[in-house]
């Protein structure tokens, strides 16, 4: 069988019409996690637990117990704590760490939930920092398009199994463009919701005034389907918001089911000028605006609009959101959790040690940004400016929301880099994530989907960035693209399974 070229949405109508049994989708996914490690997209594997939840699933299935995802695999990216197997957000200095408890959305989807079986936990940058999950403890995932270049980052274990066909959904964590940016690098999916819109309970901590789980998948139609049960008010996290969630499935039967041949009409579609400046390359570009035809063929109108501040957006996310981290960081002492240093001179030494032993270059980069930007004499030179900074930044995208409905444009000015290509100066990396920092900053939802390939036949990925709450309406443009377009249903090849 080929389940691996189905969608979400298609598994579960499989699912409920017997086609398969939950445990045979969890075994024949496991298989191809483990016959394509080349890929290094899953890091933790518990097989007995996976084909236990799969097990369970079809009996409550067979009891007419399920609940709407039941039996359907996943995989977590490490960043969220998952009873059972380990979470480490890829550092060593979490190395073996088991939760006890389940983050919200772990939950939420899981057995006590909407009954997804979790089959591992995705490769990612450590900590969530960098955008080619390099800075990875488990070592770099690869993009299945081409094992030398990079899946994107952080979510990148996440966007390449998904993209691979080794698990038809994954979750991620967006704190910069973590979902989007792996997405377009890998051709598939991905949202970030509104900030607030996602519990992050359980999702260990980056930068947390920016961090958002969202889902990863195929389709906008399976992203639908995640979020749906996602989303919502827990009072675990202060700044989940108790407003009621929008019907996304609902929202995308619309589309589907409308004859209407023009079901963006009336649809305002922003473009960004600063997002189409001279640093875009000429491929990203020509898939973009092929992309923003189609927006026009399904009905919306098109109309420039300006968000002046774009460039301000690295400088002002590269203070705010080490500070928050050197913040959030603090609480790995060697004592708490995880690495401690085997020698060591007294307390304070042990502290030091052990963070040295334990954490990565880029995180150790981050932390030492974040403590100087925080300190006396520098704090209104950066962290308050910054933050001033931050809240004009949201005041242009209001301002173009006055004139369009949805911005959209490019993910990521470049396709997936080479391995190891940025690696060397920082600076250049923190440059590639000029089109997804500045929707965080506002708080404001944004998407990817797969709008065409550029150079050496790596995917690209339109970028939509709604205005709050307004997730049912991008979800509906990126499946009404997908009704016309079969980008989203092109997969790399040499991939399979054990032979069963
Ligand atoms: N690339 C950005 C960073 O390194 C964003 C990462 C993210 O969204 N988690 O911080």
């Amino acid at each position: 069988m080929t389940w691996h070229l189905k969608t979400l949405a298609d598994l579960k109508k499989s699912i409920k019409n017997k086609e398969v049994s939950s445990f045979e989708l969890a075994q024949y996914f496991l298989s191809r996690i483990k016959n394509n490690q080349k890929l290094n997209a899953v890091i933790d594997l518990d097989e007995a637990l996976s084909l236990a939840q799969a097990k369970a699933a079809d009996e409550a299935l067979a009891n007419g117990k399920a609940a709407a995802l039941t039996g359907l695999p996943l995989v977590h990216k490490d960043v969220f704590v998952t009873q059972g197997w380990h979470s480490t957000a890829c550092s060593k200095i979490l190395q073996g760490y088991q939760s006890p408890f389940d983050a919200h959305i772990v939950e939420r989807l899981g057995h006590r939930g909407a009954g997804m079986v979790c089959l591992g936990k995705a490769n990612m940058d450590e900590f969530a920092m960098g955008s080619t999950n390099e800075n990875s403890y488990f070592g770099p995932a690869k993009n299945p398009w081409n094992l030398e270049k990079v899946p994107g980052g952080s979510s990148g274990g996440s966007a390449a199994a998904v993209a691979a066909g080794l698990i038809p959904a994954a979750t991620g964590s967006d704190t910069g463009g973590s979902i989007r940016q792996p997405a377009s690098f890998c051709g598939i999916t991905g949202i970030k919701p509104t900030y607030g819109r996602v519990s992050r309970y359980g999702m260990i901590a980056y930068a947390s005034s920016l961090d958002q789980a969202g889902p990863m998948a195929k389709t906008a139609e399976d992203c639908a389907l995640l979020l749906a049960h996602m989303a919502g008010h827990d009072a675990r996290d202060s700044t989940c918001l108790a407003k009621d969630v929008d019907d996304y499935v609902l929202g995308i039967t619309q589309v589907t089911e409308s004859s209407n041949s023009q079901p963006l009409k009336g649809i305002r579609v922003g473009l960004p000028k600063e997002y189409f400046g001279p640093g875009l390359a000429a491929d990203v570009r020509a898939a973009i605006e092929a992309g923003i035809k189609v927006y026009e063929s399904l009905g919306a109108t098109l109309v420039e609009v300006s968000l002046p501040k774009t460039e301000l957006s690295i400088p002002v996310y590269y203070v705010i959101a080490p500070a928050e981290a050197s913040s959030n960081l603090s609480r790995f002492d060697g004592v708490r959790y995880g690495h401690r240093a085997k020698a060591y001179k007294d307390l304070l030494d042990m502290y030091k040690t052990s963070r040295a032993e334990g954490f990565g270059a880029e995180v150790k980069r981050r932390i030492l940004i974040g403590t100087y930007v925080l300190s006396h004499g520098y704090y209104d030179a950066y962290y308050l400016k910054a933050q001033k900074l931050r809240r004009i930044i949201a005041q242009d995208f209001q301002n173009a929301f006055q004139v369009c409905d949805v911005i959209a444009g490019p993910v990521a000015p470049s396709v997936a880099p080479t391995i190891g290509s940025k690696t060397a100066d920082p600076t250049q990396m923190y440059l590639e994530d000029i089109f997804t920092l500045s929707p965080n900053l506002a708080g404001l939802p944004a998407m990817s989907h797969p709008c065409g390939f550029g150079a050496d036949h790596m995917p690209v990925g339109m970028q939509l960035i709604g205005n709050y709450f307004d997730e049912t309406r991008m979800l509906q443009m990126a499946h009404a693209f997908q009704q016309v377009t079969e980008w989203h249903k092109k997969m790399p090849e040499g991939f399979s399974g054990v032979a069963q």
